[in-house]
């Protein structure tokens, strides 16, 4: 099932969010749901606060279900290894029409729980690096616009300011 995404401005995005504590049918059903809603946007990345539920959860998957086995779901995710930098332009579903430059690990390591509850392990560089951080950035609270500085996120901010007093964000 389809979830709607909350955009910029809604407050669920920008509050870290929980621990999941319990591996029950309604974690379950929300996982199935980011799943359906990322592949639907489609992304290849979706934190639970973007559906509007305040938990540690995301799903990542570089091909977009194109390819079977990269589907990437992690509960309660912490960085074990973050090195280098990359910089490269960089959006969100939550922040739709809009791209900045953001500089990121060259690669990362996270550990955290399957949606069962077992440990696991993942290692990225490159993109996925960078996706393993925007997604735990949600987790935490943060958005992609709250990483680059100055005057680029000033005026992204200002353009959303804009399409939302006109009714349309
Ligand atoms: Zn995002």
């Amino acid at each position: 099932m389809l979830r709607p995404i909350v955009h910029y401005g809604d407050s669920v995005l920008h509050t870290p969010a929980a621990p999941v504590t319990t591996f029950d049918d309604s974690l379950q059903k929300l996982i199935d749901d980011m799943i359906d809603t990322m592949y639907a946007a489609p992304g290849i990345g979706l934190a639970a606060p973007q559906v509007g539920v305040p938990l540690r959860v995301f799903v990542i998957d570089l091909s977009v279900g194109k390819r079977g086995g990269e589907l990437i779901t992690m509960i309660n995710p912490e960085f074990t290894t973050r090195e280098g930098m990359q910089l490269e332009e960089e959006g969100c579903l939550s922040v739709p029409g809009h791209n900045a430059t953001v500089a990121r690990p060259a690669r990362a390591v996270v550990k955290g729980l399957d949606r069962h509850g077992q440990p696991r392990i993942v290692e990225g560089d490159g993109l996925l690096a960078r996706a393993l951080q925007h997604e735990i950035d949600h987790l935490d609270g943060l958005l992609f616009l709250d990483r680059p500085r100055g005057l680029k996120r000033d005026l992204i901010v200002r353009k959303i300011r804009k399409q939302q007093r006109a009714g349309r964000w």
